[in-house]
């Protein structure tokens, strides 16, 4: 089973594009979404952020995303240690899930792949890109953020041109059409790419 890491900043559209590989029968797991549903059911993680953030962590027995989301958003410590807390039960859900998928790869998207060395743990790696100006307008008008914050966001993140030269593809996503077709196209290299190996 070979792991492929599909990454992409803000506003990109890896979870458009995730979505066109499930379209197309690849099972998908996204980190994100995965991680907000572990915190909320796994009563060790409850406990271990309840102990680092305080009780706001959690609001009605769910995850507080953006009381925690502005608390680490400058504090790069708490961050690290939100992280260590996170991650590694992330990590073992994932390594449980691939065991049950029967396809030749899977994909996994996440917002953060290259930041960490997470690339290590994939055989291939996609990266999805935009210009910026289209990233903020679409930031803005999903999340109605402003410009200053959506572009805070991209500065916080690794700089998309040393993201390019660590992925193995590239795809561009402005217009949806092309999109689908480059999503084709990469699947047939992975399948072409995995027989061979
Ligand atoms: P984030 O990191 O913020 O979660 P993302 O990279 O996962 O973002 P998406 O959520 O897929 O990005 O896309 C951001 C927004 O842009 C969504 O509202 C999505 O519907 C829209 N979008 C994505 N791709 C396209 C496209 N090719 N054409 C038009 N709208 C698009």
């Amino acid at each position: 089973m070979k792991i492929v890491g599909l990454t992409g900043g803000i506003g990109s559209g890896k979870t458009t594009v995730a979505k066109l590989f499930a379209e197309i029968g690849i099972p998908t797991y996204i980190a994100d979404d995965e991680a907000k549903a572990l915190m909320n059911r796994s009563k060790t993680i409850k406990r271990e952020l309840i102990g680092l953030f305080g009780s706001e962590a959690y609001y009605n027995e769910t995850i507080n995303r953006t009381f925690i989301a502005q608390a680490i958003f400058s504090d790069k410590d708490l961050l690290n240690k939100m992280n260590a807390i996170v991650h590694p039960k992330v990590a073992n859900h994932f390594k449980q899930w691939v065991t049950e998928q029967e396809t030749v790869y899977v994909l996994k998207e996440t917002a953060i792949l290259f930041e960490h060395g997470g690339e290590k743990d994939c055989h291939f790696t996609i990266l999805v890109t935009a210009p910026e100006n289209i990233r903020i307008e679409r930031v803005i008008k999903r999340d109605s953020k402003t410009k200053e914050q959506v572009l805070a966001i991209i500065k916080n993140q690794l700089p998309e041109a040393d993201k390019i030269k660590k992925a193995t593809f590239v795809i561009e996503n402005i217009d949806l059409e092309s999109t689908k077709n480059q999503v084709l196209k990469v699947h047939k290299k992975l399948l072409q790419a995995i027989i061979i190996d």
